[in-house]
C-alpha cells in the first residue's frame, strides 16, 4: 500500500491498520483513511492523470487501494456541461453542471463510492457486500456485485420508486425492504454488519466508500483545466459527498494540481428533511434528527452519519452556506435543468438547481464567478416524481389531416 498510512480517528487521531473498521475504539469518532502525501507529491503530476484512462482510478494515488483495480474501470469520468442556457436563465456569467446522471453502470453518484468500497472489499478478502440505501446505493451495489461475481444483500426503505427497486433487483442481489425510513434501515443494518461480518459498503467499509467520493471533485477539478470552481453546490443525504468533495479541492491544492485560490461550497438539502441546513442556519454543531417527508427520497436522511462534517466543510469554506427548498421547488428544478440543458436529474439533482437559484436570488453566490451545480442523479429512475406535473402527449389519430389540425392549435 504504496501511498496509504493506514486509518485515523477524525476525532482523536487514534490510529489503525487497514481493515473493515469505522469507528474509533476510544472516541466512537469515524475513522478516515490516511495518506503519505510526500510520497504522493514525488509521483503525481498532472500528465500522469491525463495519460491514463478516462475513469475514476486515473486519481489512484489518492485512493485507497493497494493492487491493481478491478471494478469501476468504467465509472466516473462523467461530462462537466458547460451550462450557458441555465445560466441565463439563472442570471450568472459562468455555470457548469457536472452530470453524474449518466455515471457507469448505475446513472448516479454512487458509482464512484462503490467501485472503489467494493474494489476495496476484494481486497480484504470479503465474499460478500451489502448496503443500507436510499436507493441508488443498492442499484450500485448490486451491479458492481453481478460484474464482480460476489454474493449481495440490499436493505432498503419499502417506499421507494419502482425505477430504484427495479434497478437493484435487476441484478438479482438478495432484497431486503424493511417497514420504515433510511434512518430505520441504518439501524438495523449497523447490528447485521456487527453480526454477520458482510462488506456493508457504508457501514464497516465506510473509510474506503467515502474516499470514492473525492474523485466527483478531483474531475471537476481537472475538467476546468486544472482550475478550482470559486462555487459549488452539492447535495447532502449522509454527509460523504460535499466534505469529500472539500477534500478533493484541499489535496489537489496541497499536490499543487490546481493554484491556491478561495472556494466557497453549498450545501443543498429538501425542506422536508433539512437537518444539516437547520443546524447551519442556526448557527449550531449539533444536528437534530428529523422525520423525512420530503419526493427527494434519495437525499432523505433524518439522521445523517456525517452530517457534523458536512458543517465543517460548509464553514471552513470561504463565505460557505446552505438552503434548502420545498418539493414544489424541486419539481421546478428538474424540469428548468430539463428544459434549459436536456439533462433529466432526479429530485436529488432538481433540489441542487432550485438551491443553487436560491443562492445567486439571495446574493449569497455572486453572478459574475464560476459556479458548479453538482447533478448527482438520473430522473429516468424517479418518473413519479414528476409524472403529475408534466404535459401529457397529443393523442391523434394516424391521418395527415389530425395532425393539420392540431399544429393550426400550437401555432
Ligand atoms: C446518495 C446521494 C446523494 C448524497 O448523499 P451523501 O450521503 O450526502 O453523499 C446525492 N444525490 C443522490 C442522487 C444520491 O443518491
Ligand atoms: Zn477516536
Amino acid at each position: 500500500m504504496a501511498f496509504v498510512n493506514g486509518l485515523t480517528c477524525r476525532e482523536c487521531g487514534e490510529k489503525y491498520e487497514i481493515g473493515p473498521e469505522h469507528v474509533c475504539e476510544y472516541c466512537f469518532g469515524p475513522l478516515e483513511v490516511e495518506y503519505d502525501y510526500d510520497a504522493i507529491a514525488s509521483v503525481i503530476s498532472r500528465e500522469l492523470i491525463e495519460s491514463r484512462p478516462q475513469n475514476l482510478w486515473r486519481y489512484r494515488e489518492l485512493l485507497p487501494v493497494e493492487n491493481e483495480p478491478t471494478i469501476g474501470l468504467y465509472s466516473g469520468w462523467t461530462p462537466l456541461v458547460k451550462a450557458d442556457h441555465l445560466a441565463r436563465e439563472l442570471g450568472v456569467d459562468e455555470l457548469y453542471v457536472k452530470d453524474d446522471s449518466c455515471n457507469h453502470p448505475t446513472f448516479s453518484y454512487k458509482d464512484r463510492v462503490v467501485s472503489v468500497a467494493i474494489s476495496k472489499a476484494v481486497e480484504l478478502g470479503f465474499d460478500t457486500v451489502a448496503c443500507a440505501s436510499t436507493g441508488n446505493l443498492a442499484n450500485s451495489v448490486s451491479a458492481h456485485a453481478a460484474r464482480a461475481g460476489l454474493k449481495c444483500y440490499i436493505f432498503i426503505p419499502d417506499n421507494l420508486e419502482q425505477g430504484k427497486v427495479i434497478g437493484s433487483v435487476i441484478y438479482d442481489p438478495v432484497p431486503v425492504a424493511i417497514k420504515g425510513n433510511y434512518d430505520d434501515v441504518n439501524r438495523l443494518c449497523a447490528e447485521i454488519a456487527d453480526k454477520y461480518r458482510w462488506a456493508f459498503v457504508n457501514i464497516n467499509l465506510r473509510p474506503f466508500y467515502t474516499e470514492g467520493a473525492k474523485t466527483y471533485g478531483f474531475e471537476v477539478a481537472e475538467q476546468l483545466g486544472w482550475k478550482l470552481p470559486r462555487h459549488i453546490v452539492v447535495p447532502t443525504a449522509g454527509g460523504t459527498i460535499l466534505p469529500k468533495v472539500a477534500r478533493a479541492f484541499e489535496e489537489f491544492t496541497r499536490l499543487g494540481l490546481v493554484a491556491d485560490e478561495p472556494w466557497s461550497i453549498y450545501s443543498a438539502q429538501a425542506s422536508g428533511c433539512a437537518p444539516v441546513i437547520n443546524a447551519l442556519h442556526a448557527g449550531s454543531e449539533l444536528i437534530e434528527p428529523v422525520k423525512p417527508n420530503t419526493i427527494a427520497k434519495s437525499i432523505a436522511i433524518g439522521n445523517p452519519a456525517d452530517g457534523y462534517y458536512v458543517l465543517k466543510a460548509v464553514r471552513g469554506s470561504h463565505n460557505g452556506w446552505g438552503e434548502s427548498v420545498t418539493d414544489e421547488e424541486i419539481v421546478d428544478g428538474i424540469k428548468l435543468l430539463a428544459r434549459t440543458e436536456g439533462i433529466f436529474t432526479e429530485p436529488a439533482g432538481g433540489t441542487t438547481v432550485a438551491v443553487t437559484k436560491k443562492l445567486i436570488d439571495t446574493g449569497r453566490i455572486p453572478r459574475d464567478e464560476s459556479i458548479v451545480i453538482s447533478i448527482t442523479g438520473n430522473g429516468y429512475k424517479t418518473i413519479e416524481a414528476v409524472t403529475a406535473s408534466v404535459k401529457e402527449p397529443h393523442v391523434i389519430p394516424a391521418r395527415l389531416g389530425d395532425f393539420d389540425e392540431l399544429y393550426a392549435t400550437l401555432v
